[in-house]
């Protein structure tokens, strides 16, 4: 098994070699489903504000497209790996498949701080990525997204760059557009709301009761803020503490996240929020509470916090925060445990109803994304649970079982080619 200090590709592979054993599948589809089906790294110049070159290093990552076209997020991050990029690809596999969108998995990313570029060189840097990886990017191909440190406006310049090669607009090329350029109507709270979703089913299955109910939220970007405001807003949740990068804040009486995002957007931080007291990220995770929604980075429950989590309920709104050793401890505690594919799945099912949307150039309702995502992510939940109950299985291995199978189902049909 991949223990705590395996970087996340080896995570994924053990993940799904253990699921493979368990479905009794053959050694061949085994190493099928743990190696991506195409990797591609870009090295490319962009001209920065002071005249000098910098040369840039991206990657597009394809796992598999035996359900259909590729779809995935891009990162911009300063500590990005080829490495994470294929976990966080073949993570979209399942996710995809857990919540039955007619999708494969990829992932992509550039290795950068956009916190200490200018949105000129941003641009540029997007713009010449999307170049870049534009032989293998198509609206029935791969489709990229947001992921973290990269947004609406980063989709806009993808899918401008892409429409000026081809020479005509291409909405479909990318989701997680502004609406204007077709993007969907409540794709920016997706993530979120599909977790609100998830946790308002996870209370009812536990037998919690939302009056008096506590979160906790670890991240402040647009999943962990919008995660906070809708389990408030949505759920009646006290939210008792929340973290960003530069450290976390407590308020038992209950912080309103609305005001503490404006308090980010003036001062850069959650940090000096009036009548917050300021704690370590390491003990907002071990704070007593409903539910622990970890929506920042990988490897956020380890072997080394696992048993001191107090959580009923972890939600993960991050890709791969829970390592597998850290899973088993959870499970031991009886702590139920949202797994990312499950839990962080409702931004690729607006995704997908935004492609849906640009392809048929007809547009939904906020009431009409709502009720669908609703639907679909109360379905995935419930099918997961009960996979788990009929089992005996945690809801990640649960959720695993339905995904591989599904692949390989699908793999299986298709046949192997010639
Ligand atoms: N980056 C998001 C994720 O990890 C969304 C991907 C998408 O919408 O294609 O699920």
């Amino acid at each position: 098994m991949a223990s705590d200090q395996s970087g996340p590709y080896q995570v994924a592979v053990g993940q799904v070699q253990r699921v493979g054993g368990m479905l009794g599948l053959d050694q061949g589809m085994i190493d099928l489903l743990s190696r991506p089906k195409r990797e591609l790294t870009v090295n490319f110049p962009v001209t920065m504000d002071d005249g000098t070159i910098k040369v840039f290093t991206g990657f597009r990552v394809q796992h598999n497209f035996a359900r259909g076209p590729c779809k995935g997020g891009i990162r911009y991050h300063p500590a990005l790996t080829l490495d994470e990029v294929r976990a966080l690809a073949m993570w979209m596999t399942w996710k995809c498949a857990t919540v039955g969108l007619p999708y494969g998995g990829a992932k992509g990313g550039v290795i950068c701080d956009p916190k200490r570029m200018s949105p000129g060189e941003l641009e540029r840097m997007t713009r010449r990525y999307a170049s870049e990886i534009m032989p293998i990017i198509g609206p029935h191909v791969d489709i990229p997204a947001p992921d973290m440190y990269t947004n609406a406006q980063v989709m806009a310049w993808i899918m401008d760059t892409y429409s000026m090669n081809v020479g005509y607009s291409v909405p479909g090329i990318v989701t997680g557009k502004p609406i204007p350029l077709g993007g969907s109507k409540g794709r920016e709270e997706a993530t979120s709301r599909g977790l609100m979703y998830c946790v308002r089913e996870a209370m009812a299955v536990e037998g919690l009761k939302r009056a008096g109910a506590t979160a906790v939220v670890q991240g402040f970007g647009n999943v962990g803020w919008n995660a906070a405001r809708l389990l408030k807003d949505e759920l009646g949740l006290t939210i008792t503490a929340l973290s960003d990068s530069s450290g976390a804040i407590l308020d038992k009486a209950g912080l309103d996240p609305v005001s503490v995002y404006e308090h980010k957007q003036r001062t850069g931080s959650v940090l000096g929020y009036p009548g917050a007291t300021e704690i370590s990220n390491e003990d907002l995770l071990e704070m007593e509470c409903t539910v622990l929604v970890p929506a920042a980075m990988e490897n956020a429950i380890t072997s080394a916090n696992a048993d001191r989590v107090k959580a009923r309920i972890v939600a993960e709104g991050a890709n791969g925060p829970t390592t597998p050793e850290a899973d088993l401890v959870l499970d031991e505690k009886g702590i139920m445990l949202i797994p990312d594919v499950l839990c962080n799945a409702g931004g690729v099912t607006v995704s997908y109803f935004e492609w849906v949307q640009d392809l048929q150039f007809h547009f939904w309702s906020n009431a009409q994304i709502r009720d669908r995502l609703n639907e679909i992510m109360t379905y995935a939940f419930a099918r997961v649970y009960a996979t788990a109950g009929a089992k005996e299985v945690d809801m990640r291995t649960a959720a695993y079982l339905l995904a591989v199978g599904e692949v390989v189902q699908a793999t299986k049909l298709r046949g192997i080619y010639p």
